[in-house]
């Protein structure tokens, strides 16, 4: 077993009845790395993190997680990891730093929760009774128990559905801040650009199946994908052309005009581009 990796899964298989969810997934994550887990609904993401949390049991397949296996968990071994899973948020009557300090209690080394509240961005609402908080305000409690308990690997399942603009970046910079720390991060997430600004690396899982790990500048080889040059003729018309020397069309089109192109635009495809195309959407 690599000690340099926080996860380590080999032919991991795991089917509700006939339904195959997760068929035949190879992962590896290093240790400080941010993972993002990228694909559509009932791709297998959640299958394949809570399986990784040991909260399912798999068909087939081997699993590390912090050197353990998941399906065996040894002492100690679950108070080393944070997870967030998608919205729980509410405890009823109980305040933010109630719930908070609660959670803290349960961990060996726990962050002091009021260190943690105002973290998360909540210190304003640390009086508040949970149920009274906004969508984006209780998955920020959730993010807030997922790390109390210092975690070296932290798992977020679509952490930041229902934030707002500003709320996404502050989350992002916890993100980054807690990595910066050393915690290893699997996240899993809708957003393109949430992956594309966060993860050292993306998983994009299709239909059970890692069908690409790149760092996200490399997915779909798109730093190599043709360009399309853009521009309009003098009359007007729009003129378009894919090039694999963009730059040589560019130089062409100004000798052709003379100078200055109308309405030159020079594009790759963008994350979202590649992506459609990997999980097969026309
Ligand atoms: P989403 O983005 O919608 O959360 P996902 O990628 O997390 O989707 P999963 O929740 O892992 O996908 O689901 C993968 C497949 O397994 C889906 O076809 C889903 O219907 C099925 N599935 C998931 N959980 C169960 C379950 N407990 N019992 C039966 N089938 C399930």
């Amino acid at each position: 077993m690599d000690e340099e990796l926080a996860i380590s899964v080999r032919g991991l298989r795991k089917a509700y009845g006939d339904n195959v969810a997760v068929a035949g997934v190879d992962l590896a994550v290093r240790r400080g790395e941010v993972f993002a887990l990228l694909g559509p609904n009932g791709a297998g993401k959640t299958t394949t993190v809570e399986i990784l949390e040991g909260y399912r049991q798999r068909d087939a397949g081997e699993v590390h997680v912090l050197g353990v296996d998941p399906a065996h968990p040894s002492p100690g071994w679950r108070a080393r990891m944070g997870i967030v899973l998608q919205g729980t948020g509410e405890f009823d009557e109980l305040t933010v730093a109630e719930v908070v300090r609660h959670f803290s209690a349960f961990y060996p080394d726990a962050e002091d929760p009021a260190k943690v509240i105002e973290r998360v961005g909540l210190a304003d609402k640390a009086k508040a009774r949970t149920h009274t908080l906004s969508g984006g305000q209780k998955r920020r409690l959730d993010v807030a128990l997922g790390i109390v308990g210092r975690p070296e690997l932290l798992f977020l399942d679509e952490p930041t559905t229902g934030f707002d603009p500003e709320a996404r970046r502050e989350f992002w910079e916890l993100i980054r801040d807690l990595n910066a720390a050393g915690t290893t991060i699997l996240l899993t997430t809708h957003y393109l650009d949430e992956a594309e600004t966060l993860a050292d690396r993306v998983g994009v899982i299709a239909a059970g199946r890692l069908v690409e790990v790149a760092p996200p500048s490399r997915l779909g080889n798109r730093q190599e994908a043709m360009a399309t040059v853009s521009w309009r003729t003098p009359d007007g018309v729009a003129e378009s052309a894919e090039s694999a020397t963009p730059t040589a069309l560019v130089a062409e089109l100004a000798a052709r005009y003379g100078g200055e192109v109308p309405g030159l635009t020079v594009t790759r495809p963008t994350l979202e581009d590649v992506y459609l195309r990997m999980i097969g959407h026309r």
